[in-house]
């Protein structure tokens, strides 16, 4: 009731705010946006809507104010109008949220990270929090500086679409924490746990560890005293143990039925220099340990993260409890698969290692590098992951509905060019003069301008690529018009030719085809992604224009689909297909 009451009141300042007073339906109507699960509730609602509005209507500009930058913001969903994710619980009397991202630098993020970096930013700023980016840097075999800076370019190019698609501002994390910078003071908590007698350093081999904790039995260890422990430690972090010999274990319930809770490792030996680091540490914390201290320490509310965790809250709330830390909202989420491809970097590792894929960035696998490489537009991305939601479930993308939202976004940016794949010549017999094609850039956007296209005659006739495609479908006698040019007649058809008659006049109720001039056509190769392991490559020219393209530009190529120009190999423009 009383959150209702805090919402209902955000919402009417909003609203007071917008019209100069506020009313009762169209405040009752945004609680329903942003919670629609309260529609059958809407008798036990109105009272409490009415004291709101009528407590915001006498309030001075300034109250109003502040009480309204409490409403949550709300983003825009694929179809343009509001849409609402589900509230968070929990959330304090000052709206104060804190919410973080936070990778391990231990690769290439994928479309599966784009999830864990939109939950947590999309609450923060609906609720006009603070969105925190954490390297969870403790695992240093597998961590690589280089990794850093791919999630911080990653990252960013997502945030700041988030911001332009779907208004989510500032659309940037508010601050960045590295976690093994504060690794002192994990030590100095794993300290207080030890002279609490909440902690005991184990030096059973691994193989016995797993062994008693799944039998539920404790071994000689867990007896120590503190001080035997503190002094187990700190040869831990002297160099006294090798790595595996030595680890420093909670102490809970050997035979507590959740097994994640028996005594289970906070810090362990790595004998591996940190990227960051260096030498000076040897004894890293584990993800339990790590997350919970780190969440407490930079004061987050809400900490979101992957279901497959949630074995992990109990242990997790059981540390914060023992060193007397706030405890805070743990919320997990489903993770995203996209259809018949790898996000998994144990899957796309070997295919890069064995020369199949061209890297990390490569056009057939959906790291964010090589989604951006086959022109995914970051702005498709974030809007189809802000349509999922915060969903608890599992999700599997398919490459079309990624090509659906891709193609809402660029079709009515991007400008047009005719490519003609395994082209075939036809001579336009009859022409009065040399013919001027004109193409608009974009059809629907004449601010995009107009392309001239050239075609010079040469004793009355003009000569033009077409497309494989559409020679073998074009019978003798037929009309056709070639895209901005001309109208023509189809005289004769040979397996490597065509002769096309002018006719005069613009007909457009007739078969449009595309094409390219022989002179000044750009060569053009365009590879379209099939899957992780091959692509189909078409080969062929394209309108004069193209050879302005530079490595990087979206186009949308006619009746073939929209590509991403990938960089040129002498006057050849090289493609690469989106989709359709
Ligand atoms: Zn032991």
């Amino acid at each position: 009731m009383e959150d209702l009451m805090r919402l209902a009141m955000a919402l009417a300042a909003e609203n007071a705010l917008k019209h100069g007073e506020a009313r009762v339906q169209p405040v009752l109507g945004k609680i329903l946006a942003v919670d629609p699960g309260l529609k059958g509730r809407v008798r036990e609602l109105l009272p409490i809507v009415r004291e709101a509005v009528e407590r915001v209507n006498s309030m001075d500009p300034g109250e109003l104010e502040s009480l309204a930058s409490l409403a949550p913001a709300r983003g825009r969903g694929e179809g343009g109008g509001e849409r609402r994710w589900p509230p968070l619980e929990g959330v304090g009397p000052q709206g104060t949220v804190v919410t973080r991202v936070a990778p391990e630098p231990n690769g290439h993020p994928t479309l599966g990270h784009v999830k864990g970096l939109m939950v947590p930013f999309v609450y923060a700023r609906m609720y006009r929090g603070r969105f925190l980016l954490r390297f969870e840097d403790t695992n240093p075999r597998v961590e690589r500086l280089e990794f850093y800076d791919a999630i911080r370019e990653e990252f960013s190019i997502v945030l700041e679409a988030a911001e332009r698609r779907l208004g989510l501002s500032p659309g940037r994390w508010d601050e960045e924490i590295i976690e093994s910078d504060h690794l002192g003071e994990m030590y100095s908590h794993a300290e207080r746990l030890i002279s609490d007698g909440n902690a005991y350093v184990c030096t059973c081999p691994a193989e016995r560890v797993r062994r008693n904790r799944s039998a539920g039995v404790a071994c000689p260890h867990r007896d120590q005293p503190p001080e035997v422990n503190l002094e187990l430690w700190d040869r831990m972090l002297e160099g006294g143990f090798a790595e595996g010999e030595a680890h420093l274990r909670l102490k809970t319930s050997m035979t507590h039925p959740n097994l994640t809770m028996r005594d289970p490792g906070i810090f362990r030996i790595v004998d591996h220099p940190h990227p960051i680091q260096g030498d000076r540490y040897r004894v890293y914390p584990t993800y339990d340990f790590a997350v919970s201290v780190m969440d407490a320490l930079t004061g987050v509310t809400h900490a979101f993260r992957s279901k497959e965790f949630e074995p992990h809250v109990e242990v997790q709330r059981t540390i914060l409890k023992m060193l007397g830390f706030r405890q805070f909202e743990m919320i997990q989420f489903g993770r995203i698969t996209v259809e018949g491809l790898p996000l998994s970097k144990r899957h796309i590792r070997p295919l890069v290692s064995a020369g199949i894929l061209w890297g990390w960035d490569d056009p057939r696998i959906p790291t964010l590098r090589g989604l951006r490489r086959r022109g995914i537009a970051p702005e498709a991305l974030v809007a189809l992951m802000y349509d999922l939601g915060p969903s608890k479930v599992d999700s599997t993308v398919t490459m079309d509905a990624i090509a659906s939202y891709n193609r809402k976004w660029l079709d009515p940016r991007v400008p047009r060019y005719m490519f003609v794949a395994d082209p075939v010549r036809a001579e336009i017999h009859g022409a009065p003069g040399d013919l001027t094609a004109e193409v608009r850039v974009h059809p629907d956007r004449p601010e995009m301008g107009v392309r001239r296209i050239r075609v010079p005659a040469r004793a009355g006739v003009v000569e033009v690529y077409v497309s494989w495609s559409d020679h073998r479908r074009l019978r003798r006698g037929q009309e056709v018009r070639l895209r901005g040019l001309v109208n023509a007649e189809v005289r004769g058809v040979t397996p490597d030719g065509l002769t096309l008659r002018y006719l005069p006049g613009v007909r457009t109720d007739v078969p449009i085809i595309h094409w390219a001039p022989v002179e000044g056509a750009t060569p053009a190769v365009v590879l379209a992604p099939k899957s992780a392991y091959s692509y189909e490559s078409f080969g062929g020219f394209g309108e004069p224009a193209m050879s302005e393209l530079r490595e990087g530009d979206l186009v949308q190529l006619v009746r073939f689909g929209f590509a991403r120009v990938d960089g040129r190999e002498g006057a050849t423009v090289k493609l690469i297909r989106s989709h359709g």
